[in-house]
């Protein structure tokens, strides 16, 4: 057989087999009726063709057969995640995987996902591994494929023109439909991804907030403890109306809960390096994040403040770089660890790091593991096992609604607890400290609403449940703060509450984001 021959073969499978995804969300939009099933189609011979022109652009004697395994490989894994989670695979969610440690992959592993890889990934690819390409001279091998990148283009000019008003609106007002195509979106991704990072060029750091210093000094060192909550979603508060009880322990500390916060975006990956970032939603880019200071770094400009930033959850994302960090994930750092390292393994040993520092300012940063997905049920031990039946599987969408909700919420009441253990710890600070407390989800998570789960969309495309983040804050005695609980507020404002919190006076400080500056509070 020649390649041409091959890479028909193979589009005609990737068509047909690996875009469950794409055909189930294009038929959402367009019913498999009327005029519709004209459409869909020409949208398949449209992605066959697509797929044509662009395997013959990479063939050769010796590309071929090695790009079309691992394309192969790749999409059955990346068919597996879209069709069992409805996530997509974009740029940040391959920054999310590359950026994700063995343990939290090991959570998303499933005897389907074997199934997938082998059907759609291992066989195909054996075959055209074993399959005996015939080459001819170079010289028809090149006129060959030239024939094939005309023929398939005219062939994608021919569709896109017969049906130029419906491609106007496909493209147009239903680009997210375009995501789901596969393997093409994931190498368009990947291409994305290596421009926005790796070409980017060296990284020169700027900095920020180099004129930071406190002033008012003259009262007790502050003590804030900011916690980096992991996919809480606000409405599964029963501090924000959620008909069960999920805060039974915080609802009892006297806490400032905000029931409208937004994420800055969908992932760890995106929203944990931009809520301390200077940037605001809108402006924030992966690039602009790691090349520029943070609030931890303007905070050291003050060399007032002791930093520390315990991490259980994967890792800072590049926000504690410049400052101290410890990995709570494993023992021996984490003592509290049975299944896996649990979050008040962290609050482990902060006494004696707190008397160290003296009279100096304190910011503990604590990121949990929190509601990490899709396994929720490992987040939590036995005794906060009040919701049942639990989900005990990560494949999300073979559990009832109901069974996850339960693991979810289980997992909810486990953070609940360490919220109020770092608030009891805080208390006993009163007398020498003025403390308090910030917690802030990094996202939302999606539990089946519309077959979505977990998250990770992008935003504009984003349900609620995904950007409408837990938030709660509170301070210790004579430390009290006023604020007005029901504004809409975002991550936006982390970065200048924070410098409001320690007094830092500084260029970059704009005290309308500070959340309880704009108040007109007082100190
Ligand atoms: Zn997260």
């Amino acid at each position: 057989m020649n390649q041409t021959k091959l890479i028909i073969i193979t589009a005609l499978f990737f068509t047909i087999f690996s875009n469950y995804s794409f055909f189930d969300n294009v038929l959402g939009v367009y019913p498999f009726e009327g005029i519709n099933i004209i459409y869909v189609i020409s949208l398949s011979l449209l992605l066959f063709t697509f797929m044509i022109f662009l395997f013959t652009l990479l063939s050769s004697r010796y590309t071929t057969k090695p790009i079309l395994i691992i394309m192969l490989i790749i999409s059955s894994l990346t068919s597996y995640f879209m069709n069992a989670y409805h996530v997509i695979i974009d740029s940040d969610m391959i920054r999310n995987a590359i950026q994700t440690d063995l343990m939290e992959s090991l959570d998303l592993f499933s005897l389907k996902m074997v199934v997938y890889l082998l059907v759609l990934g291992v066989i195909p690819s054996i075959y055209i591994y074993k399959v005996e390409l015939k080459f001819d001279s170079l010289k028809i091998e090149f006129f060959r494929k030239i024939k094939t990148l005309l023929l398939s283009l005219i062939l994608i000019i021919i569709i896109l023109f017969s049906f130029s008003k419906f491609y106007t609106s496909f493209f147009r007002e239903h680009k997210p439909l375009r995501y789901y195509t596969n393997p093409t979106y994931w190498i368009y991704s990947i291409g994305d991804y290596i421009s926005k990072t790796l070409k980017s060029g060296k990284i020169e750091l700027k900095a920020i907030g180099l004129d930071a210093k406190i002033t008012n000094s003259t009262e007790e060192p502050k003590l804030v403890i900011m916690v980096v909550g992991e996919a809480t979603r606000a409405d599964h508060f029963s501090l924000n109306g959620y008909k069960r009880e999920t805060n039974p322990l915080l609802k009892k500390e006297n806490i400032i809960n905000l029931p409208n916060v937004s994420s800055c975006g969908t992932s760890t990956a995106h929203s944990v390096p931009c809520m301390f970032s200077i940037f605001d939603r809108d402006d924030y880019s992966y690039k602009k994040g790691i090349s520029t200071e943070n609030v931890l770094d303007v905070l050291y400009h003050t060399n007032k403040i002791s930093l520390l930033w315990r991490d259980n959850n994967s890792d800072s994302k590049g926000v504690a770089l410049r400052v101290p960090f410890e990995d709570y994930k494993r023992s021996p750092n984490n003592t509290i660890c049975d299944e896996e390292c649990r979050d008040e393994g962290m609050l482990v040993g902060l006494d004696k790091y707190i008397s160290k520092q003296k009279n100096k300012d304190i910011l503990i940063v604590l990121h949990q593991m929190g509601n990490h997905g899709p396994a929720y049920n490992k987040r939590y031990t036995k005794i906060f096992q009040k919701f049942t039946p639990v989900c005990k599987t990560n494949q999300l969408e073979m559990c009832s609604q109901k069974s996850i909700n339960n693991a979810y919420d289980n997992a909810l009441l486990y953070t609940d607890y360490f919220l109020s253990k770092v608030i009891n710890l805080l208390k006993r600070y009163d007398k020498t400290h003025k403390t308090s407390m910030i917690y802030m989800s990094d996202h939302g998570e999606s539990l089946g609403e519309h077959g979505l789960y977990l998250h990770g969309l992008p935003y504009f495309m984003a349900p609620d449940a995904q950007t409408h983040i837990g938030a709660v804050i509170w301070f210790g005695k004579g430390n009290q703060k006023t604020i007005d609980s029901t504004k809409e507020y975002s991550h936006d404002n982390l970065f200048h509450t924070l410098l409001g919190l320690f007094n830092v006076e500084t260029k970059v400080y704009k005290k309308e984001l500070d959340m309880f500056k704009e108040n007109g509070t007082i100190h």
